[in-house]
């Protein structure tokens, strides 16, 4: 089947996740590698946030981040770029869904894009109940819109895992 054309640039939303190596620095490290690629521009970045993870609790904390950039790029594509970043930042495939992870991209929205296949979900199948998605993508765009789910803003009030905390710039976690 002949892969998905996006024509026009649109505002491509990467949420990005670590609780392990220095959390921290592996989001900082992902953000330089998303931003040294040619096909997306125009970045813009959230705050970072920490919260408690959604699976099993023998883990660390996971910190969150988003950013945002200008594409127009295939989903598929943008897909297989976050893989090849996952894996050289030595992600390891694990079949545990909550398993705790290096660094995790995953594309939150794309514009108006409306994907649904076995391998990608756009908008983020979760991405309207979790706080640690909502936050960061808000301090980007605070009237960002979720295709087929609402606002942002609105859809913050109701989501569930609402522990979270904010970190002040250069804030070090204890993860
Ligand atoms: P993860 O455990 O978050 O690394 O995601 C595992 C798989 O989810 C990926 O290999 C993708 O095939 C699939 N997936 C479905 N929707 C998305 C999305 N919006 N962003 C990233 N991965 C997705």
């Amino acid at each position: 089947m002949e892969k998905e054309k996006v024509n026009n640039s649109r505002d491509l939303y990467i949420g990005i996740g670590s609780n392990l190596r220095n959390p921290i620095l592996q989001l900082n490290k992902a953000i330089k590698f998303l931003s040294q690629l040619d096909k997306l521009n125009d970045i813009k970045s959230s705050s970072f946030y920490e919260s408690p993870p959604m699976g099993p609790s023998d883990q660390n904390n996971y910190i969150n981040t988003a950013v945002m950039f200008k594409s127009s790029e295939s989903p598929e594509d943008i897909l297989k770029l976050l893989k090849e970043i996952e894996s050289s930042m030595g992600r390891k495939k694990s079949k545990d869904k909550w398993s705790e992870r290096i660094i995790d991209l995953d594309i939150i929205l794309y514009g108006d894009i409306v994907h649904w296949t076995d391998k990608l979900t756009i908008p983020h199948i979760y991405a309207h109940e979790r706080a640690f998605v909502l936050l960061p993508i808000l301090d980007i765009n605070p009237d960002v819109f979720i295709p087929m789910k609402g606002f942002a803003k609105n859809l913050v009030k109701s989501c569930l895992y609402k522990e979270i905390k904010k970190l002040k710039n250069n804030e070090r976690s204890n993860v």
